[in-house]
């Protein structure tokens, strides 16, 4: 059991009114952890410690603050296995994936932008009479909100520009899952990052994150979590006209033309569905055939997902480990009664899986991959966000069909499109209404991109420049010299 507490100008604290909340392990069930239950009162002690180490922090140069990102890579980089147990443990999935997706994004998203602050250069815009040049200033402290499905990688992906750009941080993670973030707070400490640089609170999202809204001192707030909660945060934050980004929840398509090919699609597709457990922001949820190749691939499809190892996570040989709670476990079990009630036929999957390792009443969050056929496009099953690893299959027969049903989502997050003809792969990409398209490839991600979604995903993007341009202010500077009139 680990007594977690909060980050706060250096130095580990329990919650001001000593309050904790537990953590458990979804795949055991086990209680592994308490966490301080913090309020307004700890948000006000981190912005406090924040607003004092401002100053200093912001006067470093880009390249000391990039000097600084190179050096949390090379410490997370050497607790790669240690972050990836905790990963696994926290979240239930396999440690083969928080190893590979997990533990190695967290080191490369520093290094990552490290880079990219040692390739800035000046703009500066020439008038005949006088010249502008664009000064760059940190936003000052700032709220960085994450969930659950991906804790250390999202975390850092935020936390990474925001120090680079000079900005202090204050840090609220999902409460379900807030055991890396702890391991990244003690990594600083071990660096010995100037206090109250980097502050983490931890506790209920309508608590302490709702404080963190509400502060009138934390001038940008970086959210990634369900759309729900994004129109939480844009009603609170929105009015005191603080800087937002909003990455939020999808319902992403995945589009197998006629010509794909098809064992390359069906790999794709599965991949897509359901790794995390179907618990990624971009999995494809929905996925849409051409009525020539529907059985082929159908039939190939629920092989590929029948030959996916749910089981211990902590077995390298699994390939799909719990969702996130029993909570979330009830959630998806429901979708999959609705879809028999909406008329679907769950082609696979579609009940608890009794892993054998967690003994054979099967107390860990387990589901199988679920696979459901014969719903309308426009059925809740497909059409609601379910986050879990439940896929709907659809067909059509043209593609403006295709194209009609994949944009009639409120969300628009990311899709995917499979077809050995480039071209035509490029032109239906660009007619989807969404942040990211892959053709032939899913999750391939180059972070110079800009990342984001569209509708009901949110707003604004992050990656590359756009992740420094939010975590700065620019102010133009137009200097004329009295003497060139
Ligand atoms: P939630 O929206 O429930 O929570 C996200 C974060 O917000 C958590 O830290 C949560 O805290 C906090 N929170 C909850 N209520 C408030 C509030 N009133 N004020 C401030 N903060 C609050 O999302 P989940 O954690 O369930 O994550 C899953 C969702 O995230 C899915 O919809 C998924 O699509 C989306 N997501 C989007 C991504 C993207 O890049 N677009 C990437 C990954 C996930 P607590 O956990 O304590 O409630």
């Amino acid at each position: 059991m680990l007594d977690i507490q909060n980050f706060i100008d250096g130095s580990f604290t329990h919650a001001l009114d000593g309050e904790s909340i537990d953590d458990y392990n979804p795949a055991t069930a086990q209680r592994i952890a308490t966490i301080p239950r913090s309020k307004f009162a700890d948000v006000e002690l981190a912005v406090t410690a924040a607003q004092s180490a401002q100053s200093d922090w912001s006067a470093l140069t880009l390249e000391q603050r990039a000097q600084w990102l190179d050096r949390i890579a090379d410490a997370l980089e050497e607790k790669t296995e240690d972050i990836a147990r905790t990963e696994s443990v926290d979240t239930g999935k396999p440690i083969e994936l928080a190893r590979r997706i997990d533990a190695a994004r967290s080191v490369s998203n520093f290094r990552f932008f490290a880079s990219l602050g040692r390739q800035q250069t000046e703009m500066i815009f020439e008038m005949p009479d006088a010249m502008n040049y664009v000064h760059r200033s940190p936003v000052g402290t700032v709220g960085l909100i994450t969930p659950w499905n991906l804790p250390l990688y999202l975390l850092t992906w935020k936390v990474a520009p925001a120090l680079l750009m000079g900005n202090t941080i204050i840090a609220k993670p999902s409460e379900i899952t807030p055991l890396t973030a702890n391991l990244l707070a003690e990594t600083l400490l071990e660096l010995g990052l100037p206090n109250g640089v980097f502050n983490l609170v931890h506790g209920l999202g309508p608590e302490v994150g709702q404080a963190l809204l509400e502060h009138p001192k934390v001038k940008a707030i970086s959210f990634t979590g369900g759309t729900e909660t994004g129109r939480i945060v844009a009603r609170t934050a929105a009015p005191m006209f603080k800087k937002l980004s909003l990455e939020l929840g999808g319902k992403n398509a995945t589009v197998i033309l006629k010509d794909a090919d098809l064992d390359y699609a069906v790999d794709g597709a599965v991949l897509a569905a359901f790794t995390n457990s179907g618990q990624v922001c971009l999995c494809g949820s929905r996925i849409f055939i051409d009525a020539d190749i529907v059985e082929q691939f159908t039939q190939r499809f629920v092989e590929k997902v029948n030959a996916i190892q749910v089981g211990d996570p902590m077995d390298e040989r699994t390939t799909m480990g719990s969702v996130i709670s029993p909570e979330h476990l009830l959630k998806v079990e429901s979708y999959i009664d609705l879809a028999i009630e909406e008329g679907g036929t769950v082609l696979t999957g579609g009940t608890r899986e009794m892993t054998g390792f967690n003994g054979p009443q099967g107390i860990g969050a387990f589901l199988q991959p679920t696979v459901v056929g014969g719903l309308p496009h426009t059925s809740r099953c497909a059409t609601e966000e379910i986050f879990g690893p439940m896929v709907t299959l659809h067909t059509f027969t043209t593609e403006t069909e295709a194209l009609e049903m994949v944009n009639s989502s409120e969300y628009g997050l990311a899709g995917s499109v499979w077809t050995t003809d480039l071209e035509r792969g490029r032109i239906f990409s660009e007619k989807i209404d969404t942040g990211i398209v892959w053709v032939n490839t899913w999750l391939h991600r180059d972070l110079r991109t800009p990342f984001g979604g569209v509708k009901n995903s949110g707003v604004g993007r992050e990656g590359g420049q756009w992740s420094l341009d939010f975590f700065s202010e620019m102010t133009n500077v137009c200097i004329k010299n009295p003497d060139s009139n």
